[in-house]
C-alpha cells in the first residue's frame, strides 16, 4: 500500500461500503488498516461516527496494547480484540474486515462450510475455515487470538453464530471478498438444496476470480456504484 493518505481514503471508501450495504447501522463491525509506516499498528473507526459519514480524520492508531497513538476517541474495543491478533500473526496482510449482515450471520449460525456452489464462492474454495468456537462476543485478546490460530493461512473465516470475516493485502481486498463472501452466504441459505461443482472445476475458476488486480477492479466497482 502506498502512502498513508492513500490508505486512509480507502479505508473511509471501505466503511462507507459497507454503510451503502444497510450493514454497520448498530455501530457493529469494523475494517481495520495497517499503518504503512508503523506497521505494529493500526487504524479503526473511532466509535460513534457513522460508517457512511467516515472521514479520514476519524480514525484512531492503535498499537499492539491497545494504546491509541495518533488521533483520539474511543474505539469499538472488540475490534481491537478481533483485529490485533490477525493482524499480528499475519504479516502478509494489512486489513481485516467484520460486521455482521443479512445472509452472513443467518449462514454462519447453520455452522457448515463454504462450498464451491455459485462462482463467486469458487474465489473461496480452501481458503475459507469455519471457526467453531461459542465466544460469540470476542472479549479479549485471548478470543481473537483463537480466530486468527483457525483462520491460519487462509482468507476467510466464519465465526459460527455470529458472523463473516475476511482479510487482506489491503482494504480493497479485504471489503471486496468480504462483499463477495456475504453474497456466497446467500446464495447457500437460498439454494437449500445446491449442488456443488468438482473441486478441480472450482480450482480452475478461483485461478481466474483471484487474478492480478480482480480485488481491486471489485472495490472500484463498489465505490462508483455505492459511493
Ligand atoms: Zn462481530
Amino acid at each position: 500500500m502506498d502512502s498513508r493518505e492513500t490508505m486512509l481514503e480507502e479505508l473511509c471508501n471501505g466503511y462507507r461500503i459497507f454503510a451503502a450495504h444497510g450493514w454497520g447501522d448498530l455501530g457493529d463491525g469494523h475494517i481495520s488498516a495497517r499503518d504503512p509506516d508503523r506497521t505494529d499498528c493500526f487504524w479503526l473507526l473511532r466509535y460513534g461516527v457513522a460508517f457512511a459519514e467516515a472521514e479520514p480524520s476519524d480514525f484512531v492508531l492503535l498499537n499492539a496494547e491497545g494504546l491509541v497513538v495518533e488521533g483520539s476517541g474511543d474505539v469499538n474495543k472488540a475490534g481491537f480484540f478481533i483485529h490485533q491478533p490477525l493482524l499480528a500473526a499475519r504479516q502478509d496482510i494489512s486489513s481485516v474486515a467484520h460486521t455482521h449482515t443479512q445472509w452472513g450471520t443467518p449462514f454462519s449460525a447453520e455452522v457448515r462450510d463454504v462450498e464451491p456452489i455459485t462462482q463467486e464462492a469458487c474465489l473461496f474454495f480452501e481458503d475459507c475455515v469455519l471457526f467453531d468456537d461459542e465466544e460469540v462476543q470476542v472479549q479479549s485478546l485471548d478470543g481473537g487470538s483463537r480466530i486468527a490460530q483457525s483462520l491460519g493461512r487462509n482468507g476467510a473465516i466464519i465465526l459460527r453464530n455470529h458472523g463473516l470475516l475476511t482479510v487482506g493485502t489491503d482494504v480493497a481486498q479485504s471489503v471486496s471478498r468480504f462483499v463477495m463472501l456475504e453474497r456466497v452466504a446467500e446464495a447457500h441459505i437460498k439454494a437449500r438444496n445446491a449442488q456443488p461443482i468438482s473441486g478441480q472445476a472450482a480450482r480452475r475458476a478461483k485461478q481466474d476470480l483471484s487474478r492480478e488486480g480482480a480485488d481491486r477492479s471489485a472495490f472500484e466497482f463498489l465505490v462508483k456504484h455505492h459511493l
